[in-house]
């Protein structure tokens, strides 16, 4: 790699960059065998309506427990996945588990589910998820799918065919993360989006950075001109609140209304039957 660079670039050995690496290379060892090890598990975080407070939904987040390093974050083995190719597998394993969990609700809720890019190029996606809608037996127009600009943004053709034959199915389109992409503007008028998430790194400041405020409200303006609502993400204090409703976003999701909890955690609101199909006994669609 340092002779690539050419005679007048020097390549120093950095020892803490080495075992990052090796770091990353066990994680994604072990991260093969978590899905067979049932070492992951879906967890929960509730989606409010800004104007009731009524709970509409929840997303589904996931967590590893490793068995020896415990519960690590998905900030940081998503990536891994996501590089591994693992995510496509992983993923599935989501959408799975997600919605028939969702299909016990009593309660018609609606349940997001994150796609990572890897998924969405695939050409079968559309029938993997009508796949798993079928066996599950849950309402398509309860699911939505959240996908970050990154997705959409190479072969934004090919995207914008899967995402229709998704649309099609019945099931809900979210741009995750509004804001942190490079062109979100554009993307947001290519894109037949049902709902924009406005990351969360803009609310967190809206109660005292001026440009992030003015950034939230312009979202909400432009959102609404092309009639698609806003849910903001992050909402931690009651002043976020306040601010989200003056500026008339529809949702709001954030540790203010609930972190995100194993499915155990939120039992009490959805009341789940008892009987449901084994995911095992779920065709394998990874
Ligand atoms: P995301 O989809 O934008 O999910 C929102 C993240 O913000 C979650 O982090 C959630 O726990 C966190 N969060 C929610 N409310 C608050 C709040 O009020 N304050 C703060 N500080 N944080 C809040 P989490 O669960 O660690 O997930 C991180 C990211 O990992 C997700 O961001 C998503 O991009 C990715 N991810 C998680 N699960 C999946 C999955 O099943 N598939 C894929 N492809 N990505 C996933
Ligand atoms: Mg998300
Ligand atoms: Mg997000
Ligand atoms: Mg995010």
């Amino acid at each position: 790699r340092a002779k690539a660079l050419g005679p007048n670039n020097v390549c120093f050995y950095d020892p803490s960059m080495d075992a990052a690496v090796r770091e990353r290379n066990a994680l994604a060892m072990d991260l093969r065998h978590a899905v067979a090890n049932e070492q992951l598990e879906v967890f929960y975080q509730a989606q409010h309506d800004t104007v009731s407070g009524d709970l509409v939904g929840f997303e589904a987040l996931l967590r590893w427990n490793h068995p020896v390093r415990g519960s690590i974050s998905p900030a940081e083995f998503i990536p891994i996945a996501e590089r591994s190719g693992l995510i496509v597998e992983i993923g599935a394993w989501v959408l799975q588990h997600a919605c028939m969990e969702a299909a016990r609700w009593q309660q018609p809720y609606g349940i997001a589910v994150n796609v990572a890019v890897q998924q969405l190029s695939d050409p079968h996606f559309p029938l993997k998820v009508a796949m798993v809608l079928e066996k599950t037996g849950l309402s398509p127009h309860r699911l939505e799918l959240e996908i970050t600009e990154s997705g959409l943004i190479e072969e934004q053709e090919r995207a914008l065919i899967i995402i229709r034959q998704l649309k099609d199915l019945g099931v809900k389109i979210a741009m995750d993360d509004y804001g942190t992409g490079y062109s979100s503007l554009s993307t947001l008028m290519s894109f037949p989006f049902d709902k924009i998430k406005i990351d969360r790194s803009f609310v967190d400041r809206v109660s005292h950075d001026r440009l992030a405020a003015a950034i939230v409200r312009s979202t909400v303006i432009l959102a609404h001109s092309l009639n698609i609502p806003v849910l903001a993400e992050g909402v931690e204090t009651a002043e976020h609140v306040d601010f989200l409703r003056r500026e008339g976003c529809e949702q709001m999701q954030g540790f203010f209304f609930g972190k995100p909890v194993p499915h155990s955690g939120i039992d009490g609101l959805v009341n789940p039957v008892e009987e449901y199909a084994d995911v095992d006994a779920l065709p394998h669609v990874a």
